[in-house]
């Protein structure tokens, strides 16, 4: 849809919801969008960002299609979200890549591909031989060639969120003081996934009946992560500090905390987690709610 016709299409959809109102117990976005009389590109720019794409409002809506009004907040607000991520992303020229992910995602497989065969042809010796005892792992992957690898994304990561937190605070036009509180609802509603509950029924997953199916893969993947970010965390503990060496016994830490965590985030929970009923039926993406965000749209 044409930039103008997508804003101007989120603004007339708001208008029939700010008026109707019915759906304001779904999500962060209802509330938001009560406070607000006009929506402008940046504040449509902001409510999209709160959306999670949960499908809810659409299926309770009485105004969607074949109404002659067809609204449809999850379907707008993708296009609109996905603007937003194309117009914050850093650097700049990495935007285009949400319009061509396909050939994007293709390149740089094919590109780790090649990298990973050309490593392994002049690795071989180290790759295919058998290692065992303490720091085996590291006979195949030098522990400064992963610290230097996963260093640099993960700092890459932190810097390009930063940015484009940067710019989409901006452009929402925040004018309120963040506080302590708010804060501390935030991060409440985030270890809560508060906003995945649909209102309170749920979302419509796996089948057309709300249910709490989703909320609970989400809560695995999320937590899945935390666990592996604390067995990483006390692993490296180990090995930088007190000189243990890989692999742990399964009774220690890094283990007793692994495989919990692999099993959370395995790609089943996170398959599920991901995929909302509009991804599965309109072929619609998913996208993480701008939590942060929502705290003061709600305070
Ligand atoms: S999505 Fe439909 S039912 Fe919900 S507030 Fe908007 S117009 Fe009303
Ligand atoms: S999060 Fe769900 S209920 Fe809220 S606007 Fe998006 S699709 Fe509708």
């Amino acid at each position: 849809m044409p930039l103008t016709d997508l804003f101007a299409e989120g603004e007339r959809i708001m208008a029939i919801c700010n008026a109707c109102r019915y759906c304001e117990g779904h999500c962060a976005v209802f509330p938001a969008m009560e406070l607000r009389t006009t929506f402008p590109k940046e504040e449509l720019a902001y409510l999209a960002n709160l959306c999670h794409d949960c499908g809810s409002c659409y299926h309770h809506c009485q105004y969607a299609p074949p109404h002659e009004f067809a609204v449809n907040v999850p379907k707008t607000f993708k296009e609109i979200r996905e603007r937003t991520y194309r117009d914050h992303a850093w650097p700049r020229a990495l935007g285009a890549a949400f319009e061509r992910n396909g050939i994007a995602t293709a390149l740089i497989a094919a590109a780790s591909l090649a990298i990973l065969a050309a490593l392994t042809s002049v690795f071989a010796k180290a790759f295919f031989a058998p290692h065992a005892g303490a720091g085996a792992f590291y006979a195949i992957l030098p522990h400064d060639a992963m610290i230097a690898l996963f260093g640099a994304v993960w700092v890459y990561v932190l810097v390009a969120w930063t940015i484009g937190f940067r710019r989409f605070w901006r452009e929402s036009g925040a004018r309120t003081r963040i506080g302590l509180r708010d804060y501390w609802r935030a991060t409440r509603d985030v270890l809560l996934l508060r906003y995945l509950d649909g209102g309170g029924g749920g979302c419509t997953y796996p089948g057309e009946a709300p249910s709490h199916a989703r909320r609970v893969f989400h809560h695995l993947t999320y937590y899945g992560f935390l666990l592996c970010l604390a067995s990483t965390t006390v692993a490296a503990i180990y090995d930088n500090y007190l000189g243990w060496r890989a692999p742990y016994p399964l009774s220690s830490a890094p283990v007793v905390l692994g495989w919990p965590s692999s099993f959370c985030s395995s790609s089943p929970a996170r398959r599920a987690s991901s995929s909302s009923p509009c991804a599965r039926r309109r072929r619609w993406a998913c996208c993480s709610p701008c939590i942060w965000a929502s705290c003061s749209a709600s305070s």
